[in-house]
């Protein structure tokens, strides 16, 4: 019997790398990245309902209808004419404007649960084509654990992934990805665009030094002027000896750590010190 009510976990993620490889005719950047879901996530609440609504509690900066989450339940309505109403209800726990996905990983949600609740029968490949409509992550997002996404974020390969500990530091504002984008433009073109490869095979190898030393997002020059308190949590964090990185088009920073308890304690008081909050989270495989 179909169900009438599902309830999701929405994974955030992480860019272990992100190059921009250039600009395409249709206006995207072609990217190039390293994405990993996280255990920070949302949960998000399906019902089916005479009328739609879509709640988010802490309420985003944007009206419901505007939620990449009830914007994908009408991509799915109205692709595949489906009848009555959906209710939607999320609590979240991805910052927003943190460049960790968190209205893409709502949005890929939606697509996988109602995909559940009308019995669709369509496989991943399926979803995350549609969920492309709504954005570059959302692709991705459908799949989770560890891929290669290239094109504007429409191209998935997923990899062997491994699963490390983390610190996710959220600066106190968020950051607009457009605006990040605009800045970036405006800097000198890159000299060098990294190969992810290397990257790849480190985190495979769970070859910390190498990780540490191949982390690339070559939108964290543009961003940084944005946001200052990006450069303080990277200082805070690499002074505890915890590589870091800005995920996405920021403002958040996560570093890789060893699980050592007393080195993250340290860490995360010292961002609590400048004002910046912090979660211990881990890459989903
Ligand atoms: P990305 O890196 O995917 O561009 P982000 O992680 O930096 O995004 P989001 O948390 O997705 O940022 O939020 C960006 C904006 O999207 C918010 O300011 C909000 O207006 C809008 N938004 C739409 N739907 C959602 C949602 N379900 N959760 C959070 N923000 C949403």
């Amino acid at each position: 019997m179909a169900r009438e009510k599902l309830r999701l976990n929405a994974p955030a993620k992480i860019n272990w790398a992100l190059t921009v490889c250039g600009r395409r005719s249709d206006g995207y950047h072609q990217l190039q990245s390293l994405m990993q879901t996280i255990s920070l996530c949302d949960q998000v609440e399906l019902s089916r309902s005479a009328a739609d609504s879509c709640r988010c509690c802490p309420e985003v900066s944007c009206p419901p209808q505007q939620n990449l989450a009830w914007r994908a339940w009408e991509l799915m309505r109205r692709r595949y004419a489906l009848p009555g109403g959906l209710a939607i209800e999320i609590r979240k726990a991805i910052p927003s404007g943190g460049g960790l996905g968190g209205g893409s990983a709502d949005a890929a949600a939606v697509l996988r649960g109602v995909n559940e609740l009308f019995e669709l029968n369509l496989n991943r490949s399926q979803l995350a084509e549609l969920g492309f409509q709504l954005g570059a992550d959302v692709p991705f997002l459908v799949h989770g654990g560890f891929a290669l996404v290239g094109g504007a974020g429409e191209t998935v390969q997923p990899l062997t992934a491994a699963e490390y500990p983390l610190l996710i530091a959220a600066p106190a504002a968020g950051l607009s990805t457009a605006a990040v984008f605009a800045a970036y433009d405006r800097l000198p073109p890159a000299a060098v665009i990294p190969d992810p490869e290397e990257l790849r095979a480190a985190l495979l190898a769970q070859d910390r030094a190498a990780i540490a030393a191949q982390l690339v997002n070559m939108l964290e020059p543009a961003a940084l002027p944005l946001c200052p308190q990006i450069a303080a949590a990277k200082d805070i964090f690499l002074r505890w000896g915890l590589p870091a990185l800005m995920s996405g088009s920021g403002s958040c920073v996560f570093a890789l750590s060893d699980g050592d308890r007393q080195r993250e304690e340290a860490a995360i008081a010292a961002l609590s010190a400048a004002g910046i909050s912090c979660w211990r989270t881990h890459t989903l495989v």
